[in-house]
């Protein structure tokens, strides 16, 4: 920075992220401390924009809380997404389970991720939706980098690992 002050979060900016996540009950969804920080191009619409919003202007080692409402999240709960389906719309190996997940076919042709969520002896209820949809996410991150994006990322619009450029695209 030609100002010499402490950089802040604006358009441009690769920044990483220790967070925690959690529901409206305040149990813990995620955790960067079990994973990966969260490494975003701001701007770029990498993250939540509301989440996004709320980081613009952040130093290194700002804490913030925010909240993302479902809407603006993973969406709401669509009902429409819980369906009832016979037993043997899965193959036969498959070992049925409440909880389990699987690749479906969804509206536009995409797979999207279902869960089972009730199980009998005829049927199976199943729920299409994402499993955070209908959630309130409040986040709980803190600043851990803040640097400039290289002329490559800012052309792909994603940040790049550490060692470059680490993917195909
Ligand atoms: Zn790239």
């Amino acid at each position: 920075m030609s100002t010499g002050n402490a950089p802040t979060i604006s358009a441009g900016k690769v920044v990483t992220l220790h967070y925690v996540l959690r529901d409206d009950d305040g149990t813990e969804l995620d955790n960067s401390a079990g994973g990966e920080p969260l490494r975003y191009l701001h701007g770029a619409g990498n993250i939540f924009p509301g989440l996004e919003q709320g980081l613009l202007g952040c130093s290194l080692g700002d804490r913030r809380k925010i909240s993302v409402a479902p809407e603006d999240g993973f969406g709401e709960h669509d009902p429409d997404g819980v369906q009832r389906v016979p037993r043997d719309t899965f193959p036969a190996e498959t070992r049925l389970a409440v909880g389990l997940e699987f690749e479906a076919e969804g509206p536009d042709g995409d797979p999207i991720l279902g869960r089972v969520i009730e199980l009998d002896d005829d049927e199976v209820t199943i729920d299409l939706n994402h499993p955070l949809a209908g959630v309130s996410l409040h986040f709980d991150v803190t600043v851990a980098e803040i640097r400039d994006a290289t002329a490559e990322e800012l052309e792909h619009g994603h940040p790049h690992g550490e060692g470059g450029h680490g993917h195909e695209h």
